[in-house]
């Protein structure tokens, strides 16, 4: 019986969520041998942010030497390698370009250039304008950085591989499953499920991978203090594509500006098409329309690293939304793998702010889930 009177089911572990990072620690945890439950509130796995991002496996180059996105972005990119080329998942290691494309932006590839080495990240080459464009004859540029590390990856077959195993390893995933919310009881943590058929269950161990909505979820945890939730906002990325063949077969970022995010940069599914985008915009509710005219801002941007851009060949894309803990003017948050030695909830892992480089750090996340709950 639940604490209320209700009849509860017991589960030794509960991930909610099944984007690319609850399916990693459900798989985690399978093969450490637990019994894994993973709720997902839609009718499909990895519908959610997993589904609507640039799917580039990150070298580890931008972000806050010993901040967990440098961690585990390198730490990650080299799981995320040997799991594609054992798994049969669909990826290239093809390579990123990050350019200068006046002179004032060259100090800013040399800063990065620190940043990587001290990351971790060792083999970026600092290339000439002519250098460059040897490699890649459509790009304007004054000055480059190569990672040969950075790669893409087929982010849904990614998916598909995760829970195959967690599978194997006898997790189950419960589709049309959202959880409602949940309380802290004296045998374990008590989770309210809804839909088609609503259950309560008892958990030793809850991992809340709910991506966008994991803060309003924590917040629905009766025992978890309030002031252990971050706030949460919404930054919206939307994608432009070209149709036809590419300009380039490597990935071009410009170099970074004053802000966070990445700028306007080129990316390549694994079909060769081209894509440019994210572009970020704060927003206050779900939307992943694309509005047609904001292909007028991509147009000078790309037009900075590739002159050579047709008038009217951007076609809309998609959109995706960054789960963000930071908001406007705020500096960027880092991740937060909340454990119990954080918010003193036996068995409670809440995953909050978990933007890029979320899909590469994916399996090392499951690493570090893995270790707040044994811890
Ligand atoms: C525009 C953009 C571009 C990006 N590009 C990259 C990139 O190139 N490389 C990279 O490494 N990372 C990238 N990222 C980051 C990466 O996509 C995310 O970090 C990653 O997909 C997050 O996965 P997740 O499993 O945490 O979240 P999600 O994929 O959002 O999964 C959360 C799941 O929880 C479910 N859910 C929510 N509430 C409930 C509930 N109450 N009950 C049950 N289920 C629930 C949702 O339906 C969803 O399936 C990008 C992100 C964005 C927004």
């Amino acid at each position: 019986m639940a604490s209320d009177g209700r009849a509860v089911d017991e589960v030794d572990a509960v991930v909610i969520g099944a984007g690319v990072v609850g399916l990693a620690v459900a798989r985690s945890l399978a093969l450490a041998g637990r019994e894994v439950i993973v709720l997902e509130a839609e009718n499909a796995f990895g519908t959610g942010t997993s589904a609507r991002n640039s799917e580039v496996i990150h070298a580890g180059i931008y972000y806050p030497t010993g901040s967990l996105r440098a961690q585990l972005c390198v730490r990650g990119k080299a799981l995320l390698y040997d799991f594609c080329a054992s798994r049969g998942v669909d990826h290239q290691r093809c390579g990123k370009l990050i350019v200068a494309t006046e002179p004032g932006e060259l100090a800013a590839l040399d800063r990065l250039l620190a940043t990587a080495i001290a990351n971790g990240v060792t083999d970026l080459q600092r290339l000439s304008a002519a250098e460059a464009r040897a490699l890649e004859p459509a790009l304007h540029c004054v000055g480059a950085l190569l990672s040969p590390s950075t790669g893409i990856v087929d982010s849904h077959g990614l998916m598909l591989a995760l829970l195959g195993d967690a599978q194997a390893a006898g997790a189950m995933l419960a589709l049309c499953s959202p959880l409602l919310g949940g309380r802290v009881g004296p045998r374990g943590i008590e989770l309210d499920v809804g839909g088609d058929a609503p259950m309560t269950l008892r958990a030793r161990s809850v991992v809340n991978s709910a991506g966008l909505h994991a803060p309003a979820l924590a917040r629905r945890f009766a025992g978890l203090a309030g002031e252990d939730v971050p706030r949460d906002h919404l930054a919206k990325g939307c994608y432009f594509t070209l149709p036809g063949r590419a300009p380039f077969s490597r990935l071009v970022y410009p170099a970074p500006g004053q802000s966070s995010h990445l700028g306007v940069h080129l990316t390549l599914d694994l079909g060769g098409q081209a894509r440019f985008g994210p572009s970020f915009e704060w927003v206050d509710r779900i939307d992943y329309q694309v509005d047609p005219a904001g292909a007028d801002a991509f147009y000078a941007e790309v037009r900075r690293y590739w002159p050579g851009l047709p008038d009217g060949a951007l076609q809309p894309g998609y959109a995706g939304l960054r789960p963000k803990i930071s908001g406007p003017g705020e500096p960027a948050a880092d991740f937060r793998i909340d454990g119990p030695s954080r918010h003193g909830v036996p068995g409670l892992v809440n995953l909050f702010g978990i933007e890029s480089p979320g899909l590469t750090s994916s399996l090392a996340i499951a690493e570090r889930v893995a270790e707040a709950l044994a811890g």
